[in-house]
């Protein structure tokens, strides 16, 4: 089985976290100066591990396999969340080179092919899933021109100028060149840890859907217009979305989540009786079916809302992303690396965030594997995972793209 060099690991997870370094964690959005350079470096580290390695149009960061048997494509991000954390992303993407590594450095895997990309902009610096939706064939050219970055405001199309990446192609898939497609990431949650597991196998990822909830009542005086005849649009929502919060918690199935995450009201003063309000709701479920039980519940209750008054009601699904399942025989392959690495230590589990594998998933099998963080903590400079675990996991993905290519 390929050996993977964990101090080579860990040292270039290190080395890659000093782009844009902030306090414990990195600061590195996507196609600003520090992420180019963190990309060209990328470039170098894959082309020492025997990868044909360039930047595409879209900053995608690609490394190709010289080999001409069975091959599979490994990859992450690398850019970061504001002020986020080292591993998010680049974990996976450093495995990535390091398994194209071991495998080039074990005779036994001679003609296995590792491919390894780091996505662009996973973190939504300009878009969702700019870099791999481009990949697949999902990211048309209008959406480049009107991209432009949260961080700053500045165009994509000027930010790939200013790249160098402008007048490159962007990489395609070839769906006939892959076996299929694997991700590691870190966990972004507790449940490795508090089961006390260290590797955790991916069943898929949670779809989600987006509902704005709009409420229309009358403007007013606060002081002198009488409660009995207020159309108060604040009093509509706050009612709307305790009333989901109840008959939600009495639908959801063992993995459904919810949020309100915004509130706004019209005008938002002390004074002034609220004309207008709306909220998002957002809904997050692996099982399809369950995610329609709960939109169909939440329009039904804001219908009934509506008719009952004094505000009008309406809600619109303003996205919607549909779960992903992990390819069957890639778990099996997870399971089998894991338990003869870290035996009993290892468990099937869903992500709850989103990743560059449901992307993937549209075009070839794909799956993944977590490892633990430590207190749960991501999307801040704090995130963290023990050293001998990121070793142990890039270990078990190893192994199973060895199991996989032979198979
Ligand atoms: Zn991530």
């Amino acid at each position: 089985m390929p050996k993977i060099d964990a101090k080579r690991l860990i040292g270039d997870l290190r080395k890659l976290a000093e782009f844009g370094r902030y306090e414990t964690g990195v600061h590195r959005p996507c196609l600003s100066d520090i992420d180019i350079a963190s990309r060209r470096w990328l470039v170098e580290r894959m082309t020492e591990a025997g990868l044909d390695a360039h930047i595409d149009g879209i900053g995608n960061v690609i490394g190709r396999a010289r080999t001409s048997g069975p091959c599979l494509l490994m990859g992450s991000h690398t850019d970061t969340q504001p002020r986020g954390g080292w591993l998010d992303g680049a974990m996976g993407v450093v495995y990535g080179i390091e398994v194209a590594r071991a495998f080039r450095d074990d005779p036994a895997c001679k003609g296995l092919g590792i491919d390894v990309a780091s996505w662009a902009d996973e973190e939504g610096n300009f878009g969702s899933f700019c870099g791999s939706r481009s990949f697949i064939g999902d990211f048309p050219d209008a959406e480049i021109d009107k991209a432009v970055s949260r961080e700053d405001g500045t165009p994509m199309r000027q930010a790939l100028a200013k790249a160098g990446v402008a007048q490159v192609a962007r990489a395609q898939v070839d769906p006939k060149r892959y076996r299929g497609y694997l991700e590691a990431h870190i966990e972004q949650g507790g449940k490795l840890e508090t089961s006390r597991k260290r590797i955790g196998v991916v069943t898929g990822i949670v779809g989600i859907y987006l509902f704005r909830v709009s409420f229309s009542g009358q403007q007013n005086h606060a002081g002198t217009t009488p409660m009995p005849i207020r159309k108060d649009a604040g009093v509509a929502l706050t009612e709307l979305c305790h009333t989901i919060h109840g008959r939600f918690r009495q639908m959801a199935g063992p993995l459904t989540v919810w949020t309100v995450g915004q509130i706004q009201l019209d005008p938002n003063m002390p004074s002034i009786i609220p004309g207008r309000a709306h909220m998002l709701l957002q809904i997050r479920d692996p099982e399809p079916d369950k995610l329609d039980e709960l939109a169909a519940e939440a329009k039904r209750l804001a219908a009934a809302a509506d008719a009952a008054g004094p505000c009008r009601v309406s809600i619109e699904q303003s996205s919607h992303t549909l779960p992903t399942k992990c390819h069957p025989a890639f778990m099996d392959a997870f399971d089998k690396a894991a338990e003869i690495h870290a035996p009993g230590s290892w468990m099937r589990m869903p992500s709850g965030a989103g990743h560059d594998a449901q992307i993937l998933a549209k075009k070839l099998p794909s799956a993944m594997l977590f490892v633990p963080s430590i207190g749960g903590v991501s999307h801040h400079f704090s995130e963290d995972t023990a050293e001998g675990d990121i070793a142990l996991g890039c270990q078990v993905f190893a192994d199973a793209a060895a199991a996989i290519l032979r198979g």
